[in-house]
């Protein structure tokens, strides 16, 4: 989101090509959202982007395919007046294209990329920026598949992932890597996952930022990932707290309908090359509809993000005052003065939809009150426009082994919430008949 320019003249040029300004005037993202990247001279004058539901792309002339291919193929590099051409929908398309300039706008980053799921932009991610004999440091609890990708695939290519709790401060981090033969100098990445799922414990960016810096020594730094999907793009900027790349599953909030699965690696471009270079050939790119149909989604982000908290800020006053509830997790409800706080001062915007609480009890009280919501509905996923709630410790959370689950705080008598934008007397009167279940 740079200059105030709008001549962009093809899908594929810069970002810094459209409207951002009036006058002095920069424009909020929430202003951006309907065009951005866009220009209706492409299309007939379609106000929308079309859906370019198509495989494959014709070239004027065969010159102009074998220029395509050079820039694509990276056999030179690309003229500064040059435009990319479209060549096949692996490789590039209009939608994805016009969806990755607009999502640059809500972190200010210089690229993007968007994949079919989280866990494609994940992977991808990952693979492009480890190799054999890498030592990956990352926050603990990390989501469910996530994990898995970190224990078991990432490790039969000899990259070693090393975990800290979320909550960590810097000295405990770099204890952490001393321990490891060669620590600081093997690791290459810092991964990191805040708030931390499901308990809302947040993790310190710049802590970890400094943590790599201290690492590089002469060498190069290793790289900051954050996974902010639960505050992002609104409530988080990761880029701004000294992180490098910022991941989402953009199934959750900035899809935020319950109706497709995808992902997003963001982040300067010479970081994002070798990911989407990667992801040309690995194929885990989103297709048009998928495209589309985030591009839509990102129309109502903003309004559907600060209805989402301002219920959730509702529900979990409820949830605190009352008798059957032994303890909520919420960020909006961290006490002043703790480390916790400092860090949700200068690294969130606001508390978010997401809302875990112990009931009074165990697994048979958290199951009753389950059982017995009406208009929340019982499904794992968050973000979306309808309220959910699940049970971490036997379904999201449930091959985390029994004593690290209790040491994450992930216990039986846990509920986790995502709010929606329904009326918040209706959420709060729902749960109140289910917590009368305990
Ligand atoms: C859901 C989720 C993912 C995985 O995303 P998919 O779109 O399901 O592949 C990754 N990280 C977090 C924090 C998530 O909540």
């Amino acid at each position: 989101m740079t200059d105030g320019g709008d001549g962009a003249d093809g899908p594929g040029e810069g970002a810094g090509q459209y409207r951002t300004r009036i006058g002095d005037r920069e424009l909020a993202p929430e202003s951006l959202m309907m065009s951005y990247g866009y220009r209706p001279e492409w299309s007939e004058g379609a106000l929308k982007s079309p859906i370019f539901q198509t495989s494959t792309f014709v070239f004027d002339s065969a010159e102009d395919g074998k220029d395509f291919f050079e820039v694509a193929y990276g056999l030179r590099e690309q003229d500064p007046a040059e435009t990319p051409g479209l060549i096949y929908s692996r490789l590039n398309n209009p939608d994805l294209e016009i969806l990755e300039d607009r999502l640059t706008v809500w972190d200010d980053a210089g690229a993007a990329g968007v994949f079919e799921s989280g866990m494609a932009a994940i992977s991808t991610t990952l693979l492009a920026h480890l190799r054999p004999g890498d030592v990956l440091l990352h926050s603990e609890p990390l989501y469910g598949g996530t994990d898995h990708l970190l224990r078991h695939v990432l490790t039969e290519f000899g990259i070693q992932p090393v975990s800290f709790p979320v909550g960590s401060d810097r000295a405990e981090i770099e204890e952490t890597l001393d321990r490891l033969d060669g620590g600081r100098d093997r690791l290459a990445m810092i991964y990191v996952e805040t708030p931390a799922n499901p308990t809302n414990t947040l993790v310190d960016l710049e802590a970890c930022r400094a943590v790599a810096d201290a690492a590089a020594g002469d060498g190069d730094r290793p790289i900051v990932a954050v996974d902010n999907t639960f505050l992002g793009p609104l409530w988080q900027h990761p880029l701004d707290h000294g992180a490098d790349l910022v991941l989402y599953s953009l199934t959750k909030y900035v899809g935020g309908h319950s109706d497709l699965i995808a992902g997003a690696c963001l982040g300067s471009e010479e970081l994002l090359e070798p990911v989407l270079g990667l992801r040309t050939f690995m194929g885990t790119m989103a297709g048009p509809w998928t495209g589309w149909l985030v591009m839509r989604s990102l129309e109502t982000l903003k309004l559907r993000m600060e209805r989402q908290t301002e219920n959730a800020v509702r529900v979990a006053d409820f949830l605190a005052d009352h008798p059957a509830v032994e303890e909520v997790h919420y960020l909006g409800h961290l006490e002043e003065g703790t480390a916790q706080q400092e860090i949700y001062r200068r690294q969130c915007d606001a508390p978010g939809a997401m809302v875990s609480f112990e009931v009074d009890g165990g697994e048979e009280e958290a199951f009753r009150v389950l059982n017995a919501l009406k208009l929340v509905k019982l499904a794992v996923s968050l973000g979306s426009t309808e309220s959910l709630a699940e049970h971490p410790a036997t379904m999201t959370h449930a091959d985390v082994p029994p004593e690290d689950k209790e040491r994450m705080g992930i216990s039986h008598a846990m509920i986790r919430l995502s709010i929606g934008i329904e009326s918040p007397d209706d959420l709060i009167a729902d749960l109140e008949q289910a917590l009368a279940e305990v």
